[in-house]
């Protein structure tokens, strides 16, 4: 392979919900097209993450219990994701995830677990309730239709210089209640999609994948691999 990418799984042995770690697999089957060995490392509990160390990100979803874990240990990653996010790194947060990149989360039971606030979205608890089922949103600026599930009973409300994934055509989204789903802020892209996202929506592996390479290789030519055609299904 002619380029190589490393790749943090951040708290992969913790935040997996609904087989999240198959956007791992995807990730994998679009650089190989690509001509891009990825370099997977899992960066969890008392694990040291150097933003430099890595080119592209991946956390995924996580039941409340896991999350109340992880709320606290990712405190001391806070300073080295915010300057991989604001770098420009490309990282990819799902669910639970995309949660605690946020200033907090409420769970089911109303504990406020503390995020990152690296991105400006705050996520609060519904009653009694979970958003299930299937959703499909479609992004505003590049006219794609993205397709997942979602199972959440977080309510997210996005912040400034955030712009949402999608707005939902069908499902809940966000928050159920503005049509929106997910977030874009930088190279980074937030969603509730389960499914796992980039098994269904290769789109938007192409994006991390170019995104990471461009970053890297800053003097390359990566036409060829925009170019790549996303199958219809992985
Ligand atoms: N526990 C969170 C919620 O219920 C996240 C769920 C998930 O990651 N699937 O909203």
């Amino acid at each position: 392979m002619t380029y190589e990418l490393n790749v943090a799984h951040l708290y992969g042995d913790l935040m997996n919900t609904y087989g999240d770690v198959g956007n791992i697999l995807a990730l994998n089957y679009y650089a190989k097209q690509m001509d891009v060995h990825l370099n997977v490392k899992v960066v969890s509990l008392e694990e040291d993450f150097h933003a430099d160390d890595y080119d592209l990100a991946f956390f995924g979803g996580g039941q409340d219990f896991e999350q109340t874990i992880v709320s606290q240990d990712i405190q001391t990653k806070k300073a080295e994701l915010t300057k991989f996010i604001e770098s420009g790194g490309p990282l990819l947060a799902i669910c639970g995830g995309f949660q605690l990149l946020g200033h907090y989360y409420i769970g089911a039971d109303g504990e406020k677990l503390p995020g990152i606030g690296a991105l400006d979205h705050y996520t609060l608890a519904q009653d009694h309730n979970r958003f299930i089922g299937n959703i499909v949103i479609k992004n505003q600026e590049t006219g794609e239709t993205y397709h997942g599930f979602e199972n959440h009973q977080g309510r997210t409300f996005l912040g400034t210089d955030e712009r949402p994934l999608g707005n939902v055509v069908s499902g809940k989204g966000n928050n159920g209640e503005d049509g929106t789903e997910g977030a874009i802020y930088k190279n980074v892209y937030c969603s509730y999609f389960h499914g796992p996202i980039l098994t269904r929506n290769g789109d938007i592996a192409k994006h991390l994948l170019v995104a990471a390479l461009k970053r890297k290789f800053p003097t390359a030519d990566f036409s060829q691999q925009e170019a790549l055609p996303i199958p219809a299904t992985f």
